[in-house]
């Protein structure tokens, strides 16, 4: 993707308005902020850090895990061809489809549940992004992704997780590699830090 422009519609997205209240007027600020539900939106630097890691392209089709304030998906709606994300919190969906539909992103199907199994139905996908820390990489997911496709997940326990780029080679290898620390709320369900199966890896 083009880098220049990613940080062209990132200054001109308005942090703002994805948060209520009192958060508002801290939108400019760096910093991870509430968006009810005991969930937060990453800072900006880290949002745009990971668009740009996923590297979404024109025709990619892009599975998101988390959509909370709808702000992760904005940015990506606007790089690619379709963003089909997953929220389980009913309330964050809802608000969250009102904000982009306001935005006029109309590339973006909704889906309100679990999305540790991924979206069977529509995949494979060309990019996955997950926002929601997991106990491992979800083995969904890096089914649900074409070959030459990439996945960008925090995978670790809670408090600080790595950010993994999942690289998924033509001839169907995955390889992983290791980014940064992160700091994300869990993955509720399976995978996450309370889940059963985080001793399968
Ligand atoms: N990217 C978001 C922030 C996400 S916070 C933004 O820009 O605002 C993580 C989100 O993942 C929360 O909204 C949480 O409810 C959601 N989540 C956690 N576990 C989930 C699961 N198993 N399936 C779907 N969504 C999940």
């Amino acid at each position: 993707m083009d880098k220049k422009v990613l940080n062209e519609v990132f200054h001109n997205l308005d942090r703002s308005f994805f948060l209520d209240g009192p958060c508002k007027d801290l939108a400019s600020f760096d910093e991870p902020l509430p968006i009810g539900y005991g969930q937060t939106i990453s800072q900006p630097t880290l949002v745009v850090a990971m668009t740009a890691l996923l590297d979404p392209e024109p025709h990619s089709r892009v599975l998101e895990i988390g959509t909370g304030s709808g702000y992760q998906t904005a940015l990506l709606a606007s790089f690619c061809q379709t963003v089909y994300t997953v929220e389980r919190i009913v309330e964050l969906a809802e608000k969250a489809r009102q904000r982009l539909q306001a935005l006029g992103l109309c590339n973006v199907c909704y889906r309100t549940g679990d999305g540790s199994e991924g979206w069977p139905q529509e995949a494979p996908f060309d990019r996955i992004m997950v926002t929601a820390a997991a106990a491992i990489v979800l083995p969904a997911l890096e089914e649900q992704m074409v070959r030459g496709g990439r996945m960008v997940i925090p995978v670790g326990p809670q408090g600080w997780q790595d950010l993994l780029l999942v690289r998924k080679t033509h001839d169907g290898r995955i390889f992983r590699e290791s980014i940064e620390k992160v700091a994300f709320v869990e993955l509720v369900g399976p995978y996450g830090w309370h889940g059963k199966r985080e001793d399968t890896e």
